[in-house]
């Protein structure tokens, strides 16, 4: 079990480097709930746009609005 956790430990980051570029360069992602069928004016979800921000990127305008708080 160790070079699998050991391995496990080392993809984590990589993993996770990937994301935080996969959000970087694509913030907006379709939105689940109306993009079956196109955009729908009356979905709340994402305000009839069928463009939703990625759990990542609200996390980074979370964080980013948090250390602007902190430093000023
Ligand atoms: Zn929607």
């Amino acid at each position: 079990m160790g070079p699998l956790i050991a391995l496990l430990v080392l993809c984590l980051p990589a993993v996770t480097l990937g994301y935080i570029g996969f959000c970087l360069a694509s913030p907006w992602g379709t939105c689940k709930r109306c993009r079956p069928g196109g955009k729908n004016r009356t979905c709340r979800a994402c305000d009839g746009t069928g463009m939703r921000p990625r759990i990542g990127w609200q996390l980074y305008v979370y964080a980013r609005r948090l250390h602007r708080d902190g430093t000023r």
